[in-house]
């Protein structure tokens, strides 16, 4: 009866073993791409559905890889890290390329360029860039946690001056019930706030020029190379500038 009982304790730790693994292993199929969908246009939920340029080109990249897209929703700060450990394959968020991220992830060539805009209220006195690092300046900005506005920002002004907000659109609403005094946040989103509320406006002042890459593990460079091939490609026939084109008219 002992016996019995331990060859089933050990059938059993087996097919627990041969679950675990089975759900720890990813499936060689799909292409799990990790984003922050609360970046219009770069990525938005509509009906239920995230679309938007990364999510088009995401999806092309996917089609030439032969691959299946699968979308994670997650926060913005926990792209980079997922990407490194290997829980996503790639990280498409309208992702700066900086030197901090180059430490743990590889980026694909460039597929966009993104500035870093203020967005005030309409009656705000902060005009541009230059009242924001004036002397005794002592206004509050709202950025999204862990992006390069939020970096740059406790870097040039210091973190009591800074509050980070899971997405932009919080960031907004805190903008907007006078916790903070400007948003910095990439021109595009910060276009699509400025929409959707009134009584917003972006300076016409720069506050900082970056590239938009894909983040793809550093043990990963097939998956890079791949990757790189599709853009190259997707790049020479026109595709992403319509695509882009499409999200972003010209004005
Ligand atoms: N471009 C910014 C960054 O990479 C913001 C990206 C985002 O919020 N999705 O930090």
């Amino acid at each position: 009866m002992k016996k019995l009982i331990s060859i089933i304790l050990a059938a059993a730790a087996l097919v627990t073993i041969i679950l675990l693994s089975a759900c720890g292993k990813k499936d060689s199929g799909k292409l799990v791409m990790a984003t922050n969908a609360a970046f219009p246009p770069y990525e938005y939920v509509e009906d239920g559905k995230i679309i938007g340029i990364d999510a088009e080109i995401a999806a092309l990249i996917a089609e030439e890889l032969g691959l299946e897209l699968e979308i994670k929703n997650v926060e913005f700060k926990s792209i980079v890290s997922g990407v490194e450990s290997g829980k996503f394959d790639i990280g498409m968020a309208g992702m700066t390329v900086t030197e901090d991220r180059k430490k743990s992830v590889n980026f694909s060539t460039t597929y966009a360029t993104g500035i870093q805009s203020i967005i005030v209220t309409d009656s705000s006195p902060i005009t541009s860039v230059d009242d924001l690092g004036a002397e005794g300046a002592t206004y509050k900005i709202g950025v999204q946690e862990q992006t390069t506005g939020d970096i740059y920002c406790r870097d040039d002004y210091g973190d009591d001056r800074v509050v980070s907000y899971a997405n932009g659109a919080t960031a907004v609403e805190a903008l907007k019930s006078g916790k903070v005094d400007c948003v910095i946040i990439d021109n595009e989103p910060a276009k699509a706030f400025v929409k959707a509320n009134s009584g917003l406006k972006i300076l016409d002042t720069e506050y900082a020029v970056e590239d938009y890459a894909i983040a793809v593990g550093k043990n990963n460079e097939d998956l890079l190379t791949k990757i790189n091939a599709a853009l190259a490609k997707l790049t020479a026939d026109g595709t992403i500038k319509k695509i882009i084109d499409k999200y972003i008219p010209a004005e």
